[in-house]
């Protein structure tokens, strides 16, 4: 193992396997794999290195840095867009390294001309459309306006509008009347967008859920991220191999310490634990500051997130702490420290998932697996192509240039 007791493993055969699956749902789109946060916390360079090997043909971020650093590093020969950014944001850098912009509003026009002028080359823009997100865009309103001003920008040689998109607010609800809603204002945009003169190359308003989903919503782009990671967006109507896809993390841990305990001893915190008769128990070494949800700690009359020991489904006893859950291992437990415990995996062997610990913390699986900390290292594995150790992956880094 690590350093670090503890280690992400990340499976590249998977994330390229789920893109190929993605891809043949949506059969006549491209697919822009989204790599932002770090690739939801799988690490940016070696998934969208794997990610482009499965067939992406566009790479999604966020932040304009993350982007940056993908050029950095020698992501080349695919499309990548930044669609969040604020004033003073690199966007001069943005268009020399060939970064496709999204503009949601006139100050970010303005300014991506500015930078187009600066850096003297033409920028690629894909206007955001809100059609009822209520987040990022342009209101339908303000839509030919600004419109009429990128148009007048590329007559001029400045820009391209490349691009007209819109994302949704309940795609993870597929029966959902703002969804036919948003899709119907989308439509009448791309009309509206396409009469005033714009030659779109690309139309595009699915994420995972509604790649999964809603076929007729692919347009010419679908822009999965959850998914491309093998976690369903739509966990209510089926899990990962419903559609195909192989969650790609698995988070384990060694037990630090493992020793017996009387009946009536209080575990962790504020012992909302007590265990009811002599147990084992073990440490494992990852905690709140580790992404591990405090949501996730146990009560007095049931165990928290679930993890795996030795073929055994248990869960945490009692609180989660910074840098640490506490497990009971059950009585006579044959355990010694240095034993692997897993968190969450693909779940094929009956283990648990990140949607397990979603379930345990209330939330989604995006979160459990986002939030997992910088202080985990990640490892990277190819059950397609075999082990792939950290010294071949910077092969594969290199050689993407
Ligand atoms: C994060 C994001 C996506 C990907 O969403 P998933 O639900 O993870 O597939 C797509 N488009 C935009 C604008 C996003 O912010």
């Amino acid at each position: 193992m690590n350093d670090f007791p503890a280690r992400a493993v990340v499976d590249l055969g998977a994330v390229r396997g789920n893109v190929r699956a993605l891809a043949a749902h949506a059969p006549t789109a491209q697919v822009m794999a989204v790599v932002k946060a770090d690739a939801y916390g799988h690490g940016l360079v070696p998934a969208a290195l794997a990610a482009v090997e499965g067939g992406a043909t566009w790479l999604g971020t966020a932040q304009i840095p993350e982007a940056l650093h993908l050029r950095r590093v020698g992501v080349t020969g695919v499309r990548i867009l930044a669609w969040l950014y604020a004033p003073g944001a690199p966007l001069r850098e943005a268009v020399e390294a060939d970064l496709d912009l999204s503009v949601a509003s006139r100050w970010a026009l303005h300014d991506v001309v500015a930078a187009a002028r600066e850096a003297g080359r033409t920028a690629r823009v894909h206007l955001k459309v809100d059609t009822g997100l209520g987040r990022n865009g342009l209101v339908p309103a303000e839509l030919p306006d600004v419109l009429a001003a990128a148009l007048a920008a590329e007559a001029e040689g400045v820009l391209r509008v490349v691009g007209l998109w819109s994302h949704l607010a309940f795609a993870d609800d597929p029966g959902h009347p703002v969804v036919r809603r948003q899709a119907a204002v989308f439509a009448q945009s791309v009309a509206a967008v396409e009469a005033a003169g714009a030659r779109l190359e690309v139309r595009h308003l699915a994420n995972s859920a509604a790649t999964l989903t809603a076929p007729d919503l692919h347009w010419d782009l679908v822009r999965p991220g959850v998914a491309v990671y093998g976690l369903s967006p739509v966990p209510q109507v089926g899990g990962p191999e419903r559609y195909g896809l192989v969650p790609a993390m698995t988070l384990e841990a060694q037990l630090a310490t493992v020793k017996p305990v009387p009946a009536g001893s209080g575990v962790s915190y504020g012992h909302e634990y007590v265990v009811p008769h002599d147990t084992v128990l073990g440490v494992v070494p990852l905690g709140y500051a580790d992404g591990i949800p405090r949501h996730a700690s146990g009560t007095a009359d049931r165990w928290g997130g679930p993890l795996q020991v030795g073929g055994r489904r248990l869960g945490i006893a009692g609180r989660v702490c910074m840098d640490q859950v506490v497990v009971d291992l059950g009585p006579g437990a044959a355990e010694v420290a240095g034993d692997r415990v897993v968190l969450w995996g693909d779940g094929r062997d009956g283990g648990p998932t990140a949607q397990d610990w979603a379930e345990a913390a209330g939330t989604i699986s995006y979160e459990i697996v986002t939030r997992l900390g910088a202080r985990v290292p990640r490892d990277y594995v190819d059950t397609e192509r075999g082990d792939l150790s950290v010294t071949a992956l910077t092969t594969v880094v290199g050689g993407a240039a």
